[in-house]
């Protein structure tokens, strides 16, 4: 898999009384996490592709745990997408502003090899779909539903980890053994998406910007 080129929103903090320039900022393609009235944080991007799950601002929302934005009619935000952040997000929020307070850009280019990674592939939790599940069949590897690959959990398969946390298909060049047939959720894991970067952190300590204090 060679390196993938990609460009993400960078993320900028605002008060609500600078709400045009948090605007402004999504429309150029940035996130701005805008703090209203309440301690309520609002995350303003632009609209996510319908359609298109590898979409980056629909990623930022997963990555907080969200699937649901609204397309504002009117205001400041007119044309945008928004969501309210949950509570228990706020800190993920600001650590994303914290660490791209280095990027003078809305937007960052940026090219990521994940065969000098695999950050993704390690202390995850893969769930297969229909689609996986007769794709695997259909190539004759019904074993792949069975231990020691998968996991029954509420009914449904889920890929086992190794006790060192990495997927059991992750192989020592950080080649995945059955690319070919990967489950959806690992063939549609966007690089350069907040989920990504946040693998990386979490494994690696590699931080897009600057690290934590
Ligand atoms: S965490 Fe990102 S860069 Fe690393 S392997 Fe996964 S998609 Fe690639
Ligand atoms: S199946 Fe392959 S792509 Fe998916 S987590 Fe395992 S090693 Fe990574």
């Amino acid at each position: 898999m060679a390196p993938v080129a990609t460009v993400r929103p960078v993320v900028r903090q605002y008060k609500e009384a600078f709400a045009r320039e948090a605007a402004r900022h999504a429309r150029a393609g940035g996130h701005a996490i805008v703090w209203e009235k309440g301690g309520r944080a609002r995350l303003v991007m632009p609209l996510p592709k319908a359609g298109d799950p590898m979409d980056l601002h629909y990623w930022s929302l997963l990555d907080l745990g969200k699937s649901r934005w609204k397309k504002m009619p009117s205001g400041p935000y007119r044309g945008l997408a928004t969501a309210m952040i949950p509570r228990d997000c706020h800190d993920i929020v600001r650590r994303r502003a914290q660490r791209d307070a280095v990027w003078p850009d809305p937007q960052r280019a940026i090219t990521f090899d994940c065969l000098d990674c695999g950050a993704c592939c390690r202390d995850n939790y893969v769930e297969l779909d229909k689609d996986d599940i007769a794709r695997f069949r259909h190539a004759g590897r019904a074993d792949l539903l069975r231990a020691p690959y998968t996991r029954k959990k509420d009914g449904k398969f889920v890929l086992r980890l190794l006790r060192s946390k990495r997927c059991r298909h992750l192989e020592e060049d950080n080649r995945c053994a059955i690319y070919q047939l990967r489950p959806s959720s690992c063939s549609v894991f966007p690089v350069g998406s907040e989920c990504c970067l946040h693998s990386r952190e979490a494994e690696f300590e590699l931080y897009d910007g600057d690290p934590p204090n």
